[in-house]
């Protein structure tokens, strides 16, 4: 089914389509002109170059993997959340507070209709996708996520300001596939932060991507999928991309009661560790995935971003994700 969507968008895809998450780590450069940048001591035009640059690295590092749907690696961002509130309209920057792992973040408060400012994403997306052939993603945060990390000091109740973040989230998709973009990503990590609120998070979903052609993949990292299982498979998308390196027998098991019925991108690479995968390691990963799944419903890609790990960790990492996929695809022919 969704391999006919892919090749009616023109995508010509190898059988296990890879990919990455989003975000690769920074270079040391760009972390201290970003550091330099918050106070004011180089100008935008400066950070903005080494934001190109660091872009650029990264696609030609994709190319030279050999990856098949590229990303522009979110040089650019900082938090994939507080990136889009600060710069839409109707948040304020709120305090210090502490996300997942070690992390800080400026949560951000709703102060006001959100509103989308004009295109966000879009440049870097064109910019990236001129560099080269291969196809990349259009990346953005989900209205429910978006929420979840934010503080609501505005609408009625968490399920208001949810939709009213779709209706503005759709506006940057519109400006996406405008572009030329086919393929986008919405992520939306913190969908099973309440089980009982995933309808209104699916219906944002709608609100969002409602008739307008792309392939969609939601990616949906450390989550309790047990608790939003099959109710997840309701999102009006093509693809989950669920975090599976350490929990693939759950899964298994899960999707074993309940059928799984869209295309599944299995996150093979653990980001949280420095120890780089065998490739045999992750061609078992693999292979559990198609003992579930027929393999043209398969994606291959990290559980996770990679912004956490080294520049040489991620390439190492993603190499062996690659070795492991060449191999697969020798074996399924
Ligand atoms: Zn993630």
């Amino acid at each position: 089914m969704s391999r006919t969507k892919l090749a009616a968008l023109g995508l010509d895809l190898p059988l296990l389509p890879t990919s990455t998450v989003g975000s690769f780590p920074k270079p040391d450069d760009l972390m201290e002109a970003r550091a330099k940048a918050a106070r004011n001591a180089i100008s935008r035009q400066e950070l903005d170059g080494l934001e190109r640059r660091a872009t650029e690295y990264w696609v030609r590092a994709q190319e030279e993997l050999g990856v098949d749907v590229l990303v522009d690696g979110e040089q650019y961002r900082g938090d994939m959340v507080a990136y889009f509130a600060e710069t839409m309209g109707g948040f304020a920057r709120g305090g210090l507070v502490r996300s997942y792992g070690n992390r800080y973040y400026h949560k951000p408060v709703i102060v006001g209709e959100v509103r989308w400012p004009g295109p966000i994403t879009v440049d870097w997306w064109r910019w990236t996708q001129s560099l080269t052939a291969r196809p990349v993603k259009g990346m953005l945060t989900g209205p429910y996520t978006i929420m979840d990390w934010s503080f609501n000091d505005h609408y009625p109740d968490r399920k208001a300001a949810c939709l009213a973040l779709a209706r503005e989230v759709r506006k940057e998709l519109e400006g996406l596939l405008e572009a030329g973009a086919r393929i986008v990503q919405i992520d939306e990590p913190a969908l099973s932060v309440r089980p009982d609120e995933l309808p209104f998070a699916v219906e944002a979903m709608h609100v969002v991507v409602s008739g307008l052609p792309a392939y969609y993949i939601v990616h949906a990292c450390f989550g309790a999928f047990e608790t939003i299982y099959p109710g997840l498979l309701d999102l009006p998308v093509d693809n989950l991309d669920l975090a599976i390196s350490h929990s693939a027998l759950d899964l298994l098991a899960m999707f074993e009661k309940d059928p799984f019925t869209k295309d599944l991108s299995l996150g093979v690479l653990d980001v949280h560790t420095h120890a780089v995968e065998a490739a045999d390691d992750v061609r078992t990963r693999i292979r559990r995935g198609t003992t579930v799944l027929p393999p043209e419903r398969i994606w291959v890609d990290p559980d996770c971003g990679l912004k956490t790990r080294t520049v040489e960790e991620s390439r190492a990492k993603l190499g062996a994700m690659m070795s492991a996929v060449r191999a697969a695809r020798a074996e399924l022919g």
